[in-house]
């Protein structure tokens, strides 16, 4: 055997770096299915059957392509329990003269591959991950002599580079680089109104497999799989990305930071996992959105903030992790130490927007941006949660769950927990961003514009204490000293109050008022 070609379950790509000299005759695929990765972050089972099903559809795709492959299943006799052991043991088997790999997305997994590569004394062969627009070391050029990480510059850059909503002239379509001003409406009263349904596929045979293999084999770890309905082949995908600029697109950008209780789909695209798992080339999603807006079926502010999650923040949170690790993951600004909330694995909470963001995250492996950001997020920032701990929540309970794209989310974006590279202030908000953004205080027993009494919303009460706590570092950051200085106006009596009812808060004793 000349090389063993490794492909990880998040390496879906018939194309990728790694086959660019698959000679059949020489070479053989690797694929394996290894308890360590669904239990290395107690991974919901809906996350685990992404990966699972997908992983086995690739390989009977590699099998008709007559690319000879070693399967390792997760229910096979001898399968070892992590990767590197599984990988160490087919080596001493099979004898291959080298290992070849396209870039791992995890800073752990690519480590632990070299450590087996080293130990067998076999050379390993990491190629660059051709799926990104840009490159680690242009991001690491981009970022050289700044000290904050600001993604709109990053991509800006993206757009000239790649051309994307471009004139002739060079200027940015419209006029203007972005159009998020148009995006944060709520909606109306009544409602979001009749939101499509999501793209479904039902779980073929294959699937049904996996979906039984999780709930033996993970019978204990969070979640569900009774909605199971993802995509986890590249011709779903292709058909759900069809289906999302047809239907939901159009929809997409004026009210894509609003929530409604019991609609978890909303307009967003649900192609994350796709992606992330590499079935679903950035390229194409990206294209279809542009010709999609020059065809005039959808309107500029919707394609241009759908084309910047995706030429932007996606590729600018995997320059971070790239350019910040492994350093990036010790990382505690605030010093925050805090035990995540029991209530975070089931949902079990009488805070109705978090029991319900947590709700659709248990049950479908999905939340959109703004219940993760500004809800689930903003609870565990404000309580003061050991970002370790909410790091190995999200990497636990998403579908599109990868840590290059989760880390810095999570302990940049969300938690502030990087003192400030990658955002500029921390999200610090009390529950009246969430009662402007959806109905949920609505139903809830809390009352949002309350910081003390029985019945205050607890994100009101934290938010007064994170900013007494965090008094100093947040004056000195002047988007954030607006916000301080109504400290000050506090006596202290009221900051007695407040602190007092946050310390129940994180003990857990605060009772449901009555409605
Ligand atoms: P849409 O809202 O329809 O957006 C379209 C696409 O843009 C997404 O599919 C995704 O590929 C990309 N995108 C949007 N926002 C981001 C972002 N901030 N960073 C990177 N890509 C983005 N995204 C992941 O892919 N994996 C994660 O593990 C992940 N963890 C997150 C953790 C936290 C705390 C937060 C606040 C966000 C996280 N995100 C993560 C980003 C974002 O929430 C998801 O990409 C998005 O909700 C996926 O749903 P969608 O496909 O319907 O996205
Ligand atoms: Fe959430 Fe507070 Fe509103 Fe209740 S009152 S839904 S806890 S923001």
């Amino acid at each position: 055997l000349r090389h063993l070609v490794i492909v990880l379950g998040d390496q879906l790509d018939h194309d990728s770096s790694a086959f660019d000299d698959f000679d059949p005759d020489q070479d053989a695929v690797w694929m394996a299915e290894v308890a360590g990765e669904s239990e290395h972050v107690w991974s919901t089972k809906q996350r685990t059957a992404v990966f699972l099903a997908s992983m086995r559809h690739f390989a009977a795709e590699l099998t008709d392509a007559e690319r000879p492959l070693h399967y390792a299943k997760l229910d096979g006799r001898s399968t070892k329990h992590s990767l590197a052991d599984q990988l160490a043991a087919d080596v001493t088997k099979l004898k291959p003269e080298g290992l070849v790999v396209t870039e791992p997305g995890e800073w752990r997994v690519r480590e632990a591959l070299r450590e087996v590569a080293e130990h067998s004394g076999i050379p390993l062969d990491i190629r660059e991950d051709r799926h990104f627009f840009s490159t680690v070391a242009e991001f690491a050029a981009h970022s050289e002599g700044r000290t904050s990480l600001r993604m709109e510059y990053f991509y800006r850059e993206m757009r000239k580079k790649h051309d994307v909503l471009m004139t002739t002239r060079g200027q940015p379509v419209g006029g203007s680089w972005n159009y998020d001003a148009d995006n944060r409406k709520a909606f109306p009263k009544q409602g979001p109104g009749l939101v499509p349904p999501r793209a479904r596929f039902d779980p073929d045979e294959t699937t049904r497999e996996v979906i039984a293999l999780v709930e033996a084999r993970f019978a204990d770890h969070p979640g569900s799989l009774d909605s199971f309905a993802w995509s986890v082949t590249r011709a779903q995908a292709l058909e759900a990305l069809d289906l999302f600029i047809e239907e939901r697109l159009p929809g997409f950008g004026e009210t894509q930071d609003a929530m409604w209780p019991g609609e978890p789909w909303l307009w967003h695209a649900h192609l994350s996992s796709s992606m992330n798992l590499k079935m679903l080339n950035p390229r194409e999603v990206v294209a279809a959105a542009e010709a999609a807006y020059r065809d005039k079926k959808a309107p500029l502010p919707a394609v241009e903030g759908f084309i910047r999650q995706i030429l932007g923040w996606r590729e600018y949170v995997r320059g971070i992790y790239w350019t910040q690790m492994p350093g990036y993951l010790e990382r505690n600004a605030f010093e925050a130490f805090e035990p995540l909330p029991d209530f975070y694995w089931t949902g079990d909470t009488a805070m109705a927007c978090l029991q319900d963001a947590i709700g659709t995250t248990l049950e479908n492996g999905y939340a959109h941006h703004i219940q993760r950001l500004m809800v689930t997020g903003l609870y565990a920032m404000l309580l003061g949660v050991d970002p370790k701990e909410v790091h190995a929540w999200y990497l636990a309970v998403y579908v599109d769950a990868v840590e290059w794209a989760e880390l810095p989310n999570t302990l940049g974006m969300s938690q502030y927990a990087d003192g400030g590279l990658m955002g500029s202030k921390p999200y610090a908000a009390t529950g009246k961003y969430i009662d402007r953004m959806s109905p949920y205080c609505k139903t809830c027993p809390f009352d949002p514009a309350k910081r003390v009494g029985d019945d205050a919303c607890p994100f009101t009460t934290l938010y007064w204490d994170y900013l007494i706590r965090h008094e100093e570092p947040l004056a000195a950051n002047h988007r954030m000293s607006l916000q301080v200085k109504n400290v000050s106006r506090l006596d202290d009596d009221e900051i007695t109050g407040i602190r007092e009812r946050a310390d129940a808060l994180r003990r857990g004793d605060i009772a449901v008022p009555h409605t």
